[in-house]
């Protein structure tokens, strides 16, 4: 059946289940599907792709059923978004434990999960859609943030004032380059092929202004650039046609990046000099044709990446297997710019930082803004911090249950999930909080295309540091917790897990709290330390995790 009636918006502070964690688990799974969050609700797809929160509606409605029985001391089991199965636990162990799109190595690609699939096997969990832990574009806009706030860090003391961006693609999550760039006080021009994308970054406010021609687009980056003027032009263009032409112009930018969606050769990348129709027509007529057409766009698309490079723009891939198709294509020297985790992203999972972030349950967005005090309060020499809490304060609109997301560390975590616990307690808040993150954090994905791309001991491919890591949140008294496969990069590419802890202002849950937020970005640290990292292992022994190995 396809409906949304069956997703309610739960409110207030009226249980409708057999306590707050059961009742978490039963809003968030609700809000994942929200109209205001999800993709395609009525798929029960809720984004990135086919990424979904419930195998079909069967399993949702039996979850939902299941989760507004549970006892307190029961645990309900998830395989591939379907429940199969309670057992009696204890009231510290997670209420429910989700494995999804797990399969066994040597059958770890996309025809055998799509034949498991269309039998009704299996399911894409994606990363935070499977886990019900999604929060909308949100966490997208704070992490190119704080890609961009780590560029400026390393090379431009601080600031992207004064400096001109450069990127291609305004799509779901590329859209949100423009807005970090500008929170860092730069200039970007994002070069879109799609009029309706550049119309809707407009409209949500992400980027100012849209121009059709390269030459204002440089005047107006140009003046903005000498005034230190933030500003964010969307460019109507291809990527690999406008990058050539502003060599040619001598232009090159201080930052280069790319986010066109480059990964999928077939759907996700027009070839150069072709419009939307002539794209959308040969894709249907002759589809190889297609591909080999994109897939030597975007070799001409990195050759101009790589000779800006080389004339000193600070270039990244970001993400999207752009250098891999390059390469393939026979651009040998695709690999010489590095990805952005290695690259901006890595001296914070050294320290256990990741996009951590909290929903409030009672559908109050005074409940989050009464959290964004205590953060300016708690962190305040934390300027970084606050300016991204005071941004997001005034930019950012809420989707589904109001949220914050913010990077904080090993050591923050647990100190700022006692304060929320506190202000449960004391009624300041005026229902409990769930608190979780994206599985792309410090110590909770394996994936070596991305997030652990060129460990500095060669231990990219290494999945067993997701694993360790749901097992010690559970054994913690997580509330929730996943252990996914294929999120981010697709099948045979990534396996990784989520966590979700529910703040009820109880003692046990503060306990709770402590444990598990001290264990999951210990976890980040440990994951680094082993792997070399000088940062990982001075923040290990000055927090005082204790690593065996590291003591001798
Ligand atoms: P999307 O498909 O929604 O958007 C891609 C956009 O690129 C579209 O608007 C399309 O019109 C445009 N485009 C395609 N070809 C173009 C060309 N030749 N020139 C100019 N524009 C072109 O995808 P998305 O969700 O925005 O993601 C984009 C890519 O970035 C994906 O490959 C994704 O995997 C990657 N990504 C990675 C991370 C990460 O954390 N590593 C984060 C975000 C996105």
């Amino acid at each position: 059946m396809k409906t949304t009636s069956k997703v309610i918006r739960y409110r207030g502070t009226e249980l409708n289940t057999k306590g707050w964690q059961q009742e978490a688990a039963l809003r968030m799974l609700m809000n994942n599907l929200d109209t205001e969050v999800a993709e395609c609700p009525e798929d029960l797809v809720v984004y990135g792709g086919i990424g979904k929160a419930a195998r079909n509606w069967e399993a949702f409605d039996t979850i939902v059923e299941s989760l507004k029985k549970l006892e307190a001391d029961e645990t309900l089991m998830i395989q591939s978004g379907k429940p199969v199965a309670i057992f009696k636990t204890h009231t510290d162990a997670p209420r429910v434990l989700i494995a999804n799109s797990n399969l066994v190595p040597a059958y770890a690609n996309w025809d055998t999960f799509h034949e498991l699939d269309k039998k009704g096997l299996m399911m894409y969990g994606q990363m935070t859609a499977g886990s019900w832990i999604y929060i909308g574009s949100q966490g997208i806009v704070q992490g190119t943030y704080e890609t961009f706030a780590e560029l400026a860090k390393q090379h431009f003391n601080g600031s992207l004032q004064h400096t001109v961006t450069v990127t291609a693609g305004l799509g779901g999550m590329g859209g949100a380059q423009p807005l970090a760039v500008t929170m860092n006080g730069g200039v970007c021009i994002a070069v879109e092929v799609d009029e309706t994308r550049i119309a809707r970054r407009l409209e949500t406010k992400y980027t100012d202004i849209k121009t059709n021609s390269l030459e204002e687009a440089l005047q107006l980056a140009a003046a903005a650039k000498k005034e230190g003027k933030a500003l964010s032009i969307g460019l109507l263009g291809n990527a690999a046609d406008v990058l050539p032409e502003m060599l040619s112009r001598g232009f090159i930018p201080d930052i280069l990046t790319d986010q066109t969606s480059a990964h999928d050769p077939l759907n996700g990348y027009i070839p150069s000099q072709m419009t939307l129709e002539e794209a959308a027509r040969l894709r249907v007529e002759s589809p190889e044709r297609y591909v080999k057409a994109a897939k030597s766009s975007m070799a001409k698309h990195v050759k101009a990446m790589l000779k800006m490079m080389n004339k000193g723009a600070i270039t990244f891939d970001y993400g999207n297997n752009i250098r891999q198709v390059a390469k393939d294509e026979g651009v040998e020297n695709a690999f010489d710019f590095p990805g952005f985790v290695p690259a901006y992203i890595r001296p914070q999972f050294c320290v256990g930082k990741g996009p951590f972030r909290w929903a409030a349950l009672s559908g109050d967005p005074e409940d989050i803004y009464k959290t964004d005090a205590a953060i300016l309060r708690e962190f305040a020499d934390n300027e970084h911090l606050c300016n991204w809490i005071r941004m997001a304060q005034d930019k950012i609109q809420f989707q589904g249950l109001p949220s914050r997301i913010c990077w904080l560390g090993y050591g923050e975590r647990a100190h700022f999930g006692k304060i929320i616990n506190d202000m449960v307690a004391s009624g300041e808040i005026s229902a409990p909080i769930v608190i979780g993150r994206d599985h792309l954090d410090s110590g909770s994905v394996a994936s070596p295309n991305r997030e652990t791309e060129a460990m500095l001991d060669g231990s990219d491919a290494v999945s067993d540091w997701p694993i360790l890591n749901a097992l010690i949140n559970a054994v913690g008294g997580a509330t929730w917790v996943s252990v996914h496969h294929g999120g981010g990069v697709g099948m045979g590419y990534s396996q990784h897990a989520g966590v979700v802890i529910v703040a009820d202002g109880t003692k046990e849950a503060e306990e709770r709290i402590k444990r598990v937020l001290t264990t999951d970005p210990g976890m980040g640290v440990v994951r680094h330390a082993d792997a070399g990292y000088e940062l990982a292992k001075k923040t290990a022994r000055e927090k005082g995790i204790r690593m065996p190995m590291l003591e001798k």
